[in-house]
């Protein structure tokens, strides 16, 4: 039985890399320190024997007893209200964190993909974004602790494939949406449905013209599949380009909610990018992938997942940290 490591494995995409893993017949270690995970999200696999997991912070060295065929380095936190509040831990577990993984995977003789994403990008002056454009980021801004230690992600995945030969993958992953997102973590689609639940008016930054391109969970994971066994190791881009203004987005979700409310506009966060829709060329000519689920299907079993959690769910208006250093974490 092929044995899989999967950090972030408490978190939304991890959760479900988990489910994937294990439907496949693999035996799957999941790790997470669970700053912005939630054990909810996989507690239905521990009664599996198949399924173990270790609650552990990825910037530290990792050990991992016996074999090891796979790591999926998914640990970090993914979402701007989460790593403005923790930046130095995004910053670390995007460099020490992907260091220690790449470590790992030399000493495994394992194959690695890592989770990178259109943020490296940054905003861009392509459109739509391919693989071969580098980026329009500043290192300096508010975003910078996110975009920045996924750029280094990515160089230190490709140093370890060029120098020590390990077998890498690199995804970048846009938008994705789906059951086990956090309505509080202040992307733009749970927040509107969790407004909407709530009977707010939905808060839309600008004029909403800014636009983005929402990739549904199971198409996601399928695409970091078939990456994962593809022999291919130069970065791929898996998203859908179906690309919607964030005004027209809002309106998508009045209607699919039923919601009274209206929308209101609010100042626009710095470095905000103004467009994002994902260039897939790639995916479909190598890995033969696209996305199969469209916006109005993916949408409704993302608000029946999130009408189904309980009242108290609603009222987290943000992420509350067990411990303000991080469940133990250094700063
Ligand atoms: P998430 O916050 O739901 O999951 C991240 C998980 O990593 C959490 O469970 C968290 O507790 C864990 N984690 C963070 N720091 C850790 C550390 N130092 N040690 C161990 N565990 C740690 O976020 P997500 O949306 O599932 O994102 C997962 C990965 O995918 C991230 O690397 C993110 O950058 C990438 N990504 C996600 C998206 C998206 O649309 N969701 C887009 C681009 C890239």
């Amino acid at each position: 039985m092929k044995k899989v490591l999967i950090t972030g494995a408490a978190g939304f995409l991890g959760s479900h890399l988990c489910d994937r893993f294990i439907k496949e017949g693999y035996s799957v270690i999941g790790m997470d320190n669970l700053i912005t995970g939630n054990l909810k999200n996989i507690e239905h696999l521990f009664p599996l024997k198949e399924f173990s997991f270790y609650h552990h912070d990825v910037s530290r060295f990792i050990h991992i007893p016996g074999e090891l065929d796979y790591i999926l380095h998914f640990a970090s936190p993914a979402s701007p209200i989460d790593y403005l509040k923790i930046p130095i831990q995004t910053l670390k577990v995007g460099s020490l964190g992907t260091h220690n993984c790449l470590g790992l995977a030399l000493n495994k003789k394992a194959r690695i993909l890592v989770a990178s994403t259109s943020e490296v990008y940054g905003d861009p002056l392509v459109h739509p974004q391919n693989e071969d454009y580098w980026g329009n980021v500043n290192p300096v801004g508010p975003r910078g602790v996110y975009d920045e230690a996924k750029r280094f992600q990515e160089a230190m995945t490709m140093a370890y494939h060029t120098y020590h030969g390990v077998e890498t993958r690199i995804v970048r992953i846009f938008n994705t949406y789906g059951p086990r997102m956090r309505l509080n973590d202040g992307r733009a689609l749970p927040a509107f449905i969790g407004q909407a639940l709530r009977g707010e008016d939905l808060t839309v930054f600008g004029d909403g013209s800014q636009t983005r391109s929402f990739c549904y969970v199971a198409d996601l994971v399928e695409g970091i599949y078939r990456l994962l066994l593809s022999d291919y190791s130069q970065p791929v881009n898996i998203g859908n380009p179906d690309e919607i203004s964030l005004l027209d987005f809002a309106k998508e979700i009045i209607q699919l909610t039923g919601s009274k409310q209206k929308i209101v506009f609010r100042p626009l966060p710095a470095d905000d990018p103004k467009q994002r829709q994902p260039d897939i060329t790639r995916a479909k000519e190598i890995l033969g992938w696209a996305p199969t689920i469209n916006r109005a299907e993916g949408l409704k079993i993302t608000y029946e997942y999130f009408r189904s959690l309980p009242e108290e769910e609603l009222k987290k208006e943000h992420l509350v940290f067990a411990n303000k250093k991080g469940n133990g974490m250094s700063k």
